[in-house]
């Protein structure tokens, strides 16, 4: 109801009800004693209504409550109409929080909202995890005092937030994490911890890469340099000196094309995984590879036994299994001294068939073998050097293999000789 008509509604119905107080009065012949009366009956009835009124909206503003007499009633239906709207306003402001919450306990990274007092007003599942805080019990403790970090502890108290910090998490051993800390409203802040573990990782086999690479072109970038300043400063060599320095740069040259060979390999094989599949015949890999066996033995007295499944045929790569193939059975002939035997073979087993490589040579101490596919790892430098290896021939293999779900198993006993093999999967065989 619009105002000036309440008001006016109001008006008569105050001067009806004295109009009747004044017939009664006259009636009575106590007008001002009636006018008293009446004025106090309306005083009491409206006390009475308006501490129902303060009752409810204080004490039970939840509880709906309708009045259908006079002007009371017009103002319960006005405080029950802006009630009803907060209740809307509130749930929906819940919702809200609670999706906005929801969705920061699903993030990957840690968030805490602590205030400028350092006391946490809230923080995410990741948080939890990450710094072992337990919510909501943790509510509004002081977060240097929660977290056991004494560094932690320090940049949280100092509040000095322009650097990032990266220290083990306190409850997960193995576990780094980066915490930054942004400020926002007045004295609000939130603290977003990351778990950086495999980036760490990432960058310092980065690091150690590039300086791996360094490393093995160290020797024959020397050995060339050597020879060349040699070259350079004297004006007669003599015939046996050239053809000496000759085949020593012949050979440090051709160890650091077949090392940049195998690393364009190795990043091929790392960033195309499984490419250009199609049917290979192992017969046709293995005449390549006998071929190739004979030409590294050449007039070395080792003898290689094929032991070969006739008509198999794989699913795969063939360049890549060819590559795999053939480091296994040159790395035998390479590690094996004169007069053994090389016995390479294609088996049926359970679940596949296996390509084994067993050799009765140098062998392998056990300690050395998780480390044998990773890159440029040698059991021994100088025999490996001598044998013109790279070191980054296994590892060529575990990604071949990785491609073709499979993975390299080695056995092997010092002075009795090694066997590495793998099994290709029955889902990649399509002709046994
Ligand atoms: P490399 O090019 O040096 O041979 P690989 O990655 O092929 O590199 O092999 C890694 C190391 O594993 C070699 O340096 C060698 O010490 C050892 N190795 C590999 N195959 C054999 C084998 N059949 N017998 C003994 N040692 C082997």
């Amino acid at each position: 109801m619009p105002d000036h008509r309440l008001l006016k509604s109001l008006l008569i119905k105050l001067i009806a009800y004295y109009w009747v107080l004044l017939i009664i009065g006259l009636y009575l012949e106590q007008i001002s004693n009636t006018l008293w009366v009446g004025s106090l009956v309306i005083i009491l009835i409206n006390l009475k209504e308006f501490v129902e009124v303060v009752n409810w909206i204080w004490h039970s503003p939840h509880k709906r409550q309708v009045k259908n007499n006079s002007y009371w009633g017009y103002i319960y239906r006005g405080i029950d109409k802006s009630l009803k709207a907060n209740r809307k306003r509130r749930k929906s402001l819940i919702a809200a929080l609670s999706q906005f919450r929801e969705g920061a306990d699903a993030l990957p990274d840690g968030i805490v909202v602590f205030n400028q007092d350092n006391a946490i007003l809230w923080c995410n599942h990741a948080a939890r995890q990450f710094l072992g805080l337990k919510w909501p019990r943790d509510r509004g403790q002081l977060l240097n005092n929660l977290v056991r970090h004494q560094e932690f502890r320090q940049y949280i108290i100092r509040g000095d937030f322009s650097q990032i910090l990266e220290l083990p998490s306190p409850h997960h051993a193995g576990v780094l994490l980066e915490h930054r800390v942004t400020s926002y409203g007045s004295d609000l802040f939130v603290l977003m911890s990351r778990d950086i573990t495999v980036l760490n990782q990432l960058e310092s086999m980065r690091r150690k890469f590039v300086a791996d690479v360094s490393h093995e072109l160290k020797t024959p970038l020397t050995v060339l340099h050597g020879y060349l300043e040699l070259i350079d400063d004297s004006d007669n060599i003599e015939p046996l000196m050239w053809k000496k320095a000759m085949s020593a740069m012949k050979v440090q040259t051709n160890r650091m094309q077949s090392m940049v060979e195998q690393l364009l390999a190795l990043s091929k094989l790392e960033t195309t995984a499984q490419a250009n599949a199609s049917a290979i015949s192992v017969d046709e890999l293995m005449a390549l590879i006998k071929d190739d066996a004979s030409a590294i033995i050449g007039e070395r007295a080792i003898t290689i036994n094929f032991n070969l499944m006739p008509n198999l045929q794989l699913v795969g790569n063939e360049e890549q299994m060819l590559s795999a193939c053939s480091n296994l059975v040159t790395n035998a002939i390479r590690y094996s001294p004169d007069s053994s035997t090389i016995d390479v073979g294609w088996h049926k087993v359970d679940g596949g068939v296996e390509f084994s490589v067993r050799d009765n040579g140098l062998g392998i101490a056990e300690h050395h073998l998780n480390r044998l596919t990773e890159r440029f790892y040698r059991v021994d430098q100088s025999r490996s050097t001598q044998t013109g290896g790279t070191g980054l021939g296994l590892s060529i293999v575990k990604h071949v293999l990785l491609n073709h779900q499979s993975h390299l198993v080695i056995t092997s006993e010092v002075d009795q000789g090694s066997r590495f093999s793998f099994v290709i999967g029955d889902d990649l065989i399509t002709q046994p």
